[in-house]
């Protein structure tokens, strides 16, 4: 992925790679290249059940609700692809800023065998080894990072509103503070709701308008209402932010069209369970 042409070539075709297996996961082409552990995992091979069947991460949102120790060993069935446990674990508190903080050693297990962060956290960076970053999402974007030497990771939770608030940004600026290149940061913009189901309204638009005129490439005309497409917003920010495309990875994988593999907030509204990706060093 070296020139234009290549990068029309990255829009239209997917980065994914299917780890298949018990519990199974999706990763980034270009991530492994690099060696970078990271794993969007899928709805399939955890223990939760009924509208949360069955690997389940949020104990929901809804009436009902899936028990904190089944989370928990989802958790730990997780990490353990890593090599890790559910205690090495850093999991964000996630209420749509774009909110993203520095996870230190004192951050292991956070949200998971210590208390949530007490404020809105939709991001997290680290340069601890085998600490276990979690965004969970269920439609919204989960965005992995990580530098081509592998010194510091992060883990964004982007919905439209982190998206337009510039989250991914704010991540790779944090990067750049701890001294890494931005020419050096690798992404991958993980399963999300497509350009193909995601309706949203005239008002949705006007905020991202508001902040640059441009993000009007974002969004198409159906009717009254228009499809945004959160892959290339997630990307074109991306690249304003000085990231290379060709350090950029799109899954695009839509979490609405496959049921089969992803819990979908426009699918199923509250009557859901939560997937997660996770990265560390
Ligand atoms: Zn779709």
């Amino acid at each position: 992925m070296q020139n234009s042409l290549n990068r029309q070539a990255a829009v239209f075709k997917s980065d994914a790679v299917f780890i298949d297996g018990k519990t199974p996961y999706y990763q980034s082409r270009l991530l492994n290249e690099y060696g970078i552990r990271h794993a969007f995992f899928t709805r399939i091979g955890g223990v939760s059940e009924g509208v949360f069947e069955s690997l389940n991460f949020a104990e929901g949102i809804g009436e009902i609700r899936d028990s904190e120790e089944k989370v928990l060993l989802n958790y730990d069935i997780a990490a353990k692809c890593f090599g890790l446990s559910a205690r090495d674990v850093c999991r964000t508190y996630q209420t749509h800023t774009s909110v993203v903080v520095f996870a230190d050693e004192a951050k292991r297990g956070v949200g998971i065998v210590k208390p949530k962060f007490d404020f809105g956290v939709d991001g997290l960076v680290t340069s601890e080894k085998d600490l276990l970053l979690s965004v969970r999402t269920a439609d919204c974007v989960p965005v992995l990072l990580c530098d081509k030497n592998k010194t510091v990771c992060a883990a964004v939770h982007a919905g439209w509103r982190g998206t337009v608030g510039g989250i991914t940004k704010n991540a790779v600026e944090m990067m750049v503070g701890l001294g890494v290149a931005k020419n050096d940061i690798l992404v991958a913009i993980g399963p999300c709701i497509g350009k193909c189901c995601y309706e949203v309204g005239g008002e949705v638009r006007d905020e991202f308008l508001a902040v640059d005129p441009e993000y009007a490439a974002f969004f198409t005309p159906k009717g009254e209402k228009f499809m945004l497409d959160l892959n290339k917003a997630n990307e074109e920010i991306l690249i304003g932010a000085g990231i290379p495309y060709q350090n950029i990875s799109r899954l695009d994988l839509c979490t609405k069209c496959n049921e089969e593999h992803f819990f979908s907030h426009r699918r199923s509204g509250t009557s859901r369970g939560t997937m997660s990706a996770f990265i560390c060093l």
